[in-house]
Formats: C-alpha cells, sequence, structure tokens
C-alpha cells in the first residue's frame, strides 16, 4: 500500500466520521477511530521509506554527475591518429588540440582522399589517421 492510497483511506475515514449520525453506537465509532489510526501508521511508515528512497536516489544521481564530469574532463587518447575523449567515437584534431586546447571534431575523408588519411580537421585542414596506401 502506498502513501498516497493510506492518506485517501485516511480522509475517507475522516468523513464517514464527520458524517456519524449521534443514533450510532460507540463500537462503529470506536472501530473507524481504530482504521484511522492504522491508515495514518502506514502513511508514516511509507513516507519514512520514501525518505530513504529519495536520499538513495540524490546518491545515486550525484556519483552520476561525477562520472559524467570526470569524462568530458579526461585526458585524450589517441585513436587511429585521432584523439577521443572518454571513450566516445568522436575524433577530434590532436594538432589543434594540443596547439590551442581546442576540440575540433574531424570529418571522415572518403573514397581517393583516403590516400592521406582517415581524417581531416575542418580548422587547420591536418590529415590523420592511417592511409590507404
Ligand atoms: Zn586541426
Amino acid at each position: 500500500m502506498d502513501i498516497i492510497s493510506s492518506i485517501s483511506t485516511s480522509i475517507d475515514i475522516v468523513k464517514k466520521l464527520r458524517e456519524l449520525d449521534r443514533k450510532v453506537g460507540e463500537a462503529d465509532f470506536k472501530m473507524l477511530l481504530a482504521d484511522l489510526t492504522s491508515e495514518l501508521g502506514d502513511a508514516k511508515l511509507n513516507a519514512a521509506n520514501l525518505k530513504v528512497e529519495l536520499a538513495e536516489t540524490k546518491e545515486r544521481a550525484a556519483a552520476l554527475e561525477r562520472d559524467a564530469a570526470r569524462r568530458v574532463s579526461a585526458e585524450p587518447e589517441v585513436h587511429e591518429g585521432a584523439y577521443v575523449f572518454g571513450g566516445i567515437a568522436r575524433h577530434y584534431c590532436t594538432g589543434c588540440y594540443d596547439q590551442g586546447g581546442k576540440k575540433i571534431l574531424l570529418n571522415e575523408l572518403t573514397g581517393h582522399w583516403t590516400a592521406f588519411g582517415k581524417w581531416q580537421c575542418p580548422v587547420c585542414e591536418k590529415t590523420l589517421g592511417p592511409s590507404t596506401l
């Protein structure tokens, strides 16, 4: 039973208690009061569980954020003559990064241009990577 249904059941019981006719016996009143106490107890317990779950979720989110920040700031690795960051399959110009710290995404060479390498930088026009020659 979740907290929302505990609370709505509690509200229903309060409504019944309000609608109780004076003729209704004390036994009915006591029974509804016992139900109300039980429902509120469940709601309290569920609220406590939710608090724990929220704390755990926040902790997981913080850990994921730390991982993401580490990936972004990671030192580049060389792959096929170009730089890749955090193991993500995007290739960047080594020259532009080494000289100015700029991450320039490389264009992949096609056709007979592959004789010069696998990639070309759109900024410094350097070709990188293994050639087909
Ligand atoms: Zn470049």
